[in-house]
C-alpha cells in the first residue's frame, strides 16, 4: 500500500469537490502544531509533501492525497488556532461534520495528541464529533521523543481515560515520533490492514 508514490490531489472546500470514494481512505485529525504534517511526512517518506497543507489558504481545506492507487490520506485543516475568526471555524466545522458523515469509503480517523500535553477540550470535541458520526477513530501520541518515560505513563492514563467516554474510539495507542522514526511502521501496518 505503501510502496506507490504519494500526491497531492487537491484540497477541498465543499463537499462537491470531493474526489470518488472509489479507494480506502483514512484521514488525520489533529491540533495545530501538533505534528501532523510531519507524520504524513514520516508516514509516507516524502518530505515536504505535506506542507501544501499548512501553506496559508490551504489550512481551512481538507487536503486530499493519493498514497498509490489504493489509498487517500486525507489531512484535514488543523483546530484550534487562538486567533480564527468565528465564522472561519463554524464554516470548516459545517464541512468536517458532512465529510464525515457521508464519507462511505473513510475507514478511519486518527487523531493526533502531543504527547506532552494529552487530550484538551478541543481535541475531545473533535472525537465527539467522530462518536457522532460513527467514525472508529483511533489515538496517534506525537513527539514521543519530547517526554521522558515516566511522564509518558501519566499522558497516557489522561488519554485512555478520555477514550473510554468516546463510542468511537479504538483502543489501541500509538505512540509516534516523526523525527526519530518510531511508530511509524507500526501505523502503516495499521492502515495497511483496514
Ligand atoms: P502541524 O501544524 O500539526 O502540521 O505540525 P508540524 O508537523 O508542522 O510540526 C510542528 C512542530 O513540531 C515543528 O517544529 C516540527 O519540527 C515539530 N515536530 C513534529 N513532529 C515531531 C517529533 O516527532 N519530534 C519532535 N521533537 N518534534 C516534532
Amino acid at each position: 500500500l505503501f510502496a506507490g508514490e504519494t500526491e497531492f490531489l487537491k484540497g477541498v472546500v465543499a463537499m462537491n469537490g470531493l474526489p470518488d470514494a472509489d479507494r480506502l481512505e483514512v484521514c488525520f485529525a489533529g491540533r495545530s502544531n501538533v505534528g501532523k504534517s510531519s507524520l504524513i511526512n514520516a508516514l509516507t517518506g516524502t518530505k515536504g509533501i505535506a506542507r501544501a497543507s499548512n501553506t496559508p489558504g490551504r489550512t481551512q481545506e481538507i487536503n486530499f492525497f493519493t498514497q498509490g492507487p489504493e489509498l487517500y490520506l486525507v489531512d484535514l485543516p488543523g483546530y484550534g488556532y487562538a486567533n480564527a475568526p468565528l465564522k472561519v471555524v463554524e464554516q470548516w466545522q459545517k464541512l468536517l461534520k458532512r465529510y464525515l458523515s457521508g464519507r462511505q469509503n473513510l475507514r478511519r480517523a486518527f487523531v493526533l495528541i502531543d504527547s506532552r500535553h494529552g487530550v484538551k477540550a478541543v481535541d475531545a470535541e473533535i472525537m465527539k464529533l467522530l462518536d457522532s458520526s460513527a467514525v472508529t477513530f483511533q489515538c496517534v501520541m506525537t513527539k514521543a521523543d519530547k517526554v521522558k518515560e515516566k511522564d509518558r505513563a501519566k499522558v497516557l492514563e489522561q488519554v485512555k481515560d478520555a477514550l473510554s467516554k468516546h463510542p468511537a474510539a479504538y483502543p489501541e495507542i500509538v505512540l509516534t515520533s516523526s523525527e526519530k522514526g518510531d511508530g511509524i511502521a507500526t501505523l502503516r501496518s495499521i492502515i495497511a490492514n483496514l
